[in-house]
């Protein structure tokens, strides 16, 4: 069916020929009168037919469209029956495991490189070779080359800062030929615009640079508006390193008469998406407020597309090759300028690794004390409290002396060998058997009373605990958590009484912001009868968050504890197999009450279009919003990846992407920032040594470390510099690597603007190096330089490539039109 849309379109831009050079009319016809003029545009969703188009600013055929919905559903039931495929249909090359292949290659390497640690005669000769390649003939070279303006623009002025730089000449310089080239940008470009458009609806952010090639590309009118900051306003240059403390505390002496009017609305969720009505019944329509979301159509006609590209031959095999190509690239730049990096480094007075800012983009606050640290704290609260009554059973209050006699137990017996609470050699691929390492001594009774925030003592031990972890960040000075609080969905005061418990105990410390983190545990809820369908549990979910946006008097703890919440995470255990495959026969969440638990990307759509809805009304009244950063590819199918890379700002560990090029390639070109756990994933799915991260962070994805859970890993007081300790260890990672990692954490954070522009100086959101600010961050421009550069090439390859088609094609049917209009005279 869209074969004939196609053709039709076809048809249509023959007759009404564009003049040579009038690209830019052919793209945005909206400006230019050609409206009619503009190819595929498939207003009704056919069985089949990419829905997308319509949203595409610019004409990205390719040789996929219209088997968009079969390839997906395809690859879809195929993660249904065997998810242990030996190579799967999105990885490459399909003949030889890709493990084994990468191995290979890292042996190789580390092998080169400690050669020429052990010869530094040999790398001065190599590196005074290179150095003939300086970068005023790199320079000389590209304006021989037919690059456009803009870019030679781009260039110059980027050269300032004196590097050494790597050059690619010669025509096919991406090494596949042009055709292909050309297929790979476009599919490439297309999951580009998808992300775009997913992120801007929701209000999440969007790579500045790759948004703006996007822009250059489909020519739309400057939209200023899209990317930037609500409260983006340039910093002082000499503004302090630290953000001013505030003076008092943001929950006590708070007047909660003070807070925001009651706006008077009303909202209702209907078919999994809450509603907002301006009337104070949400019986009548017409007055609902026009809060946008994408609906699940289109939702799902986007995901298709996605999931067909990541397994085409020819994209695959074209991303897999720029991908190594950055890793080359990256491993040349470190030989070329490692020394003047360092020198850099050591030009900055006082700034080190220790006093940059980090931030633990991914830990739970359930486990963010180290075990000592827990057991210290359990031995204390028994001499502290005996006579306390912590829960209550079978009618009776129990005081803690009571609990440990009933157990056996005393103070003294406890150890970190009885706690039992680390991962160990046995939690490896046994995600089960790493959740009951939850509870201390393995007894539930224990993670009841001390790490709960609802309980017959409202979470007071709970609360005091992460009190002292905050108060040793804050001592530290220099690292900063995002905790994961959770909310689960069974019933509809889990909110108030978690916003109680922050209020109450004043858990609150500029170091942390909180993350709610909602586990997918619905089959759980559903089979002990708690929840009739998953509607209810989403409505416990956002119904809250909506009552409070709109009157924040009905919850006034919520309100003041959401001013501190960044966003919202997804978690369980990704292995577990999946029974459903979420397409437009799914029932809605009304009608899903199976045993059966939804899919990852039926929970992930149903959390966005909710926190996007609510962002919208958020902002209307000038509060803060969220974003989305769920755990994800951990393991488990590959359509993790493709939700999370369609609806999620960041995510946390990213793991398979090492599996998926064409994934890989997109996460990198669009910047998403993955929070990575070495030493968790080495603990349940994957062993250090195969750790991706070192090769993501050289092809320069946007990739921080983090911790996950200190209480099961990490043996330290200090559990962020640990990991970075283990890291820069176990894969020789420089300092700059180290600052760099740093930096990206601080930037993939959900720290205000303002925190941002003291930790990373007042220019953070501005483009290349002079983004960078040596003096805070600690790293090169050089190295800030080089990621920007490389960024701004793979961008204006792919889009290069696209224009160059698009003239040729315009002079072709230029050609054509001349010569019909000859015969018919
Ligand atoms: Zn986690």
């Amino acid at each position: 069916m869209s074969d004939s849309s196609a053709a039709s379109a076809q048809t249509q831009s023959k007759t009404k020929p564009c003049k040579r050079g009038s690209l830019h009319s052919r793209t945005s016809p909206d400006l230019c009168g050609f409206a009619d003029a503009r190819p595929l545009m498939s207003q009704r969703s056919l069985p089949g037919t990419p829905v997308t188009h319509k949203h595409l600013p610019i004409d990205l055929r390719t040789s996929m469209d219209g088997k968009y919905k079969e390839i997906a559903e395809e690859l879809l039931a195929r993660s249904l029956t065997d998810s242990d495929m030996r190579c799967a249909p999105y990885e490459f090359p399909e003949e030889s495991p890709i493990e084994q292949l990468e191995e290979k290659r890292h042996r190789l390497e580390r092998q080169i490189s400690q050669d020429v640690k052990l010869e530094p005669e040999i790398l001065l000769r190599a590196k005074q070779d290179f150095m003939k390649i300086d970068s005023a003939t790199d320079l000389e070279y590209l304006k021989d080359s037919h690059v456009d303006q803009l870019y030679m623009h781009h260039m110059e002025t980027l050269v300032e800062k004196n590097f050494q730089r790597v050059s690619i000449s010669g025509e096919e310089k991406c090494g596949v030929p042009f055709t292909d080239l050309v297929d790979a940008a476009k599919c490439v470009v297309k999951a580009l615009f998808i992300r775009e458009k997913y992120m801007v609806q929701s209000l999440q952010t969007f790579y500045k640079t790759t948004g703006r090639s996007l822009q250059e590309l489909s020519q739309r009118p400057l939209d200023d508006d899209m990317y930037k900051d609500l409260h983006e306003s340039p910093g002082d240059s000499d503004m302090s390193v630290h953000a001013p403390v505030s003076e008092t505390h943001p929950y006590e002496g708070q007047d909660m008469k003070n807070l925001p009017p009651d706006a008077g609305y009303s909202c209702k969720m209907v078919d999994g998406v809450i509603h907002v009505y301006t009337a104070q019944s949400p019986m009548d329509k017409s007055t609902e407020l026009d809060l946008p979301y994408p609906d699940l159509q289109e939702y799902i006609a986007d995901m298709n597309v996605m999931m067909a590209l990541i397994i085409n031959g020819p994209v695959k095999s074209f991303c897999y090759r720029r991908l190594q190509y950055l890793s080359s690239k990256f491993q040349m730049h470190v030989l070329l300028n490692e020394m003047k990096e360092l020198a850099a480094q050591k030009k900055v007075p006082h700034r080190d690794f220790y006093n940059i800012r980090k931030v633990d983009t991914h830990i739970h606050a359930s486990s963010c004390m180290n075990q000592k640290h827990l057991l210290r704290f359990i031995k204390s609260s028994v001499k502290k409290y005996p006579d306390e009554i912590v829960r209550v059973q079978d009618g009776r209050g129990q005081t803690m002396m009571e609990v440990f006699e009933n157990m056996n137990l005393t103070a003294y017996d406890l150890s970190v060998d009885t706690l039992e609470m680390h991962a160990d050699r046995n939690t490896f691929h046994r995600f089960d058997k790493f959740n009951s390492k939850y509870n201390p001594i393995g007894e539930s009774i224990f993670r009841e009373i001390f790490i709960k925030t609802d309980n017959h003592i409202q979470g007071k031990y709970f609360g005091h605990i992460v009190k002292e972890v905050m108060s040793d960040l804050e001592e530290s000075k220099y690292q900063n958590a995002e905790l994961r609080l959770s909310i689960y969905g069974r019933s509809m005061d889990e909110w108030d009484k978690l916003a109680l418990w922050a209020v109450s105990h004043s858990v609150y410390s500029d170091n942390v912001r909180w993350l709610v983190q909602i586990p997918r545990l619905f089959d759980v809820y559903r089979t002990k009868q708690h929840l009739s369908n998953f509607q209810q549990m989403l409505e416990n979910i956002f119904l809250p968050l909506f009552e409070v946006t709109i009157n924040p008097s009905s919850h006034p703890q919520l309100h003041l504890f959401l001013q501190h919440v960044v966003g919202f995470d997804s978690v369980d255990d990704e292995s577990k197999p999946e029974s459903h495959v979420f397409n437009l026969d799914s029932p809605s969440p009304a009608r899903w009450c199976d045993d059966d638990n939804p899919p990852y990307s039926y929970y992930l759509y149903y959390m966005y279009v909710n926190m996007t809805v609510l962002n919208h009304l958020r902002r209307r009244r000038g509060f803060n919003t969220f974003v989305l950063r769920p755990h994800c590819g951990e393991a488990g199918p590959i359509h993790h990846l493709v939700s999370g890379f369609m609806l999620s700002e960041n995510i946390s560990h990213g793991l398979l992407l090492r599996k998926a090029p064409v994934l890989q390639y997109l996460y990198y070109l669009a910047q998403v920032g993955i929070a990575m756990s070495p030493l968790s994933n080495n603990s349940l799915f994957l062993s250090y040594h195969r750790n991706p991260l070192p090769e993501y962070l050289s092809r320069g994805l946007m990739v921080s470390l983090s911790t996950d859970d200190p209480l099961q890993f990490h043996f330290t007081k200090e559990p962020l510099m640990e990991e970075y300790s283990i890291a820069a260890q176990v894969w020789k990672l420089s300092s700059c690597d180290m600052c760099e990692l740093a930096r990206n954490s601080v930037l993939m954070s959900g720290f205000s603007h303002k925190s941002k522009s003291h930790w990373l100086g007042p220019d953070y959101t501005k483009e290349g190096p002079v983004s960078n600010d040596i003096w805070r961050t600690n790293v090169p421009d050089i190295r800030v330089g080089y990621r920007y550069e490389t960024l701004c090439e793979e961008l204006h390859l792919i889009t290069q490539a696209i224009r160059t088609q698009e003239l040729d094609r315009i002079e072709e049917e230029e050609g054509l039109s001349f010569t019909s209009s000859q015969s018919t005279n």
